[in-house]
């Protein structure tokens, strides 16, 4: 006999009880107080909650410590508070606490705010030595702390670190060692950062763009180059490097022509006259890419969904071109437009050379409902559908997956003003894909005069090097696809031409 009632109301309350002793033991109600401590920015609190949590023997976590160490480098707390996190984090060994990444990063911040780099370095070694990989936010505060000292030696020595960690450098470091070694006339790691930029950021900022003109317009800059070169090892160069630069190092000799600068359609530049290289995709590159877009898809779409799509392409593809439909039928429209993704697929089936139509993909939530319940948009539909040129995602999917993972499946081209920028994109990584996206991606622009389609450029976005020696580095454009990318243009067989001088080509 049971009495199930009474007995479940009673282990209830045993069970509640002992739930609100768990809440109450002193190291909760630290943390509790901590927390809060963190969230107003209390740094006086916090030390004091920590001092008498030390008297009164009560054990600290690493979430105690590392809420401390945060709040110790929290603007509101005054040096001498900020420096009572060095005092702080030796107590965790004594307590025996193995700190984290976010424990070192905090007191590499620490040690860098209060001017003191090497110390900073210090501790990313010791995180490193103790198996954990430091972060690019980890290496960051130490790389400034050195630049902005003017140590050279201690700065190189970092971004070695940083490289054997296998850490990727952003614009930010990158910059801050170039202007570093440009402000010491380091002319070969001028030279040697340039190409760093050229292979890991392709191209710069304005503010960077203007750090490189520096280098360039200055003295040291003309003091630097061969002025006899060895032209069969500058090819060599650019050929075993894919083109568009060679990588022998500083060519010509004297002062540089440096200025801003377009490219035409082709790609030559019209301060110069260079050409810019388009440097090819491997297609061992774009297959091991379509290979792991699959494998991220289905992880993050139904799996089902994802492969069934596969076996349709397989069926139905290979595509000339493919549609991301929801951004081209809403292109300049407050409305989505049948009409307009019609007009855009048969401008592509014309342009097509096989005459096939291309793939549209269009999110169920399209197919069904408003617009596509017009009739004329319903036998659209179904004359796509019927020529298997139609692929209608499924509900609770991301429709980005499907015309991306079709675009690199068929190596073809993808019309969208997509920037491809949110974070579904940034899953795909910085070293092969944006250079995918700059060979496939057709942008639209729509006025009263009818679509526009802007083709990829013959040429590649990236900075280069060419076999003479100038450089051209593309800064980052804005969205506005009408407004032409600004270029630094920089060589040595060009004289300036000035507004009262006829131009003066030296050849
Ligand atoms: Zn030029």
């Amino acid at each position: 006999m049971s009495f199930p009632i009474s007995t479940t109301s009673a282990a209830n309350s045993t069970l509640k009880l002992s739930k609100k002793a768990r809440r109450e033991t002193p190291e909760n109600l630290l943390r509790h107080h901590l927390d809060m401590c963190s969230k107003q920015g209390d740094v006086s609190e916090a030390l004091r909650l920590y001092d008498s949590a030390r008297a009164g023997s009560i054990p600290l976590s690493l979430h105690h410590y590392n809420v401390l160490l945060y709040l110790c480098s929290h603007l509101s707390a005054t040096a001498s508070e900020a420096d009572r996190a060095f005092e702080i984090f030796p107590q965790m060994s004594v307590d025996g606490v193995v700190p984290n990444e976010a424990t070192f990063t905090t007191l590499v911040r620490l040690a860098a705010a209060r001017g003191d780099p090497d110390l900073a370095f210090q501790f990313i070694k010791t995180m490193s030595a103790a198996g954990i990989t430091p972060r690019l936010r980890s290496y960051g505060p130490a790389l400034f702390g050195f630049c902005e000292k003017g140590d050279v030696e201690k700065a190189q020595e970092l971004e070695a670190h940083m490289v054997e960690a296998k850490v990727a450098a952003e614009e930010l470091e990158l910059a801050a060692l170039f202007r570093l070694n440009s402000e010491l006339g380091r002319g070969e790691d001028v030279y040697r950062l340039l190409h760093r930029m050229r292979a890991e950021l392709r191209m710069v900022s304005e503010t960077t763009a203007e750090l490189i003109e520096g280098w360039f317009n200055s003295v040291q800059a003309a003091g630097f180059g061969l002025h006899e070169w060895d032209v069969e090892m500058v090819n060599k160069g650019v050929l075993t490097g894919g083109g568009g630069w060679h990588g022998q190092g500083w060519l010509g000799k004297g002062q540089w022509s440096v200025g801003r600068s377009e490219m035409d359609k082709e790609g030559v530049c019209r301060r110069c006259r260079d050409r810019m290289m388009s440097i090819d995709i491997d297609p061992v590159e774009t297959e091991v890419f379509a290979r792991s877009l699959a494998e991220l898809a289905s992880q993050k779409e139904a799996k089902a969904d994802f492969t069934g799509f596969q076996s349709w392409l397989d069926r139905y593809g290979p595509f000339d071109a493919v549609i991301d439909g929801a951004n081209v039928g809403l292109n300049n429209q407050h409305k989505f437009s049948f009409f307009q993704l019609n007009y855009i697929v048969n401008e592509l089936r014309q342009m097509s050379s096989s005459d096939k139509l291309p793939l549209v993909v269009l999110h169920c939530s399209r197919v069904r409902g408003g617009q596509a319940d017009n009739s004329n948009n319903k036998r659209l539909l179904e004359s796509w559908r019927r020529s298997g040129s139609l692929y209608v995602t499924p509900s609770g999917s991301n429709d980005d997956w499907y015309w991306l993972y079709a675009a690199v499946n068929c190596k073809c081209l993808v019309v969208t003003n997509d920037e491809m920028r949110d974070h579904l994109f940034a899953l795909l990584g910085n070293s092969f894909f944006p250079r995918w996206k700059e060979k496939h991606q057709v942008r639209l622009t729509v006025s009263r005069d009818g679509p526009t389609f802007h083709l990829p450029p013959p040429y590649s976005i990236v900075i280069q090097e060419s076999e003479r020696g100038s450089w051209h580095i593309p800064t980052i454009a804005g969205d506005d696809i009408e407004t032409p990318r600004q270029w630094v243009c920089a060589n040595r067989d060009m004289i300036v031409p000035s507004l009262s001088h006829p131009r003066l080509v030296q050849i």
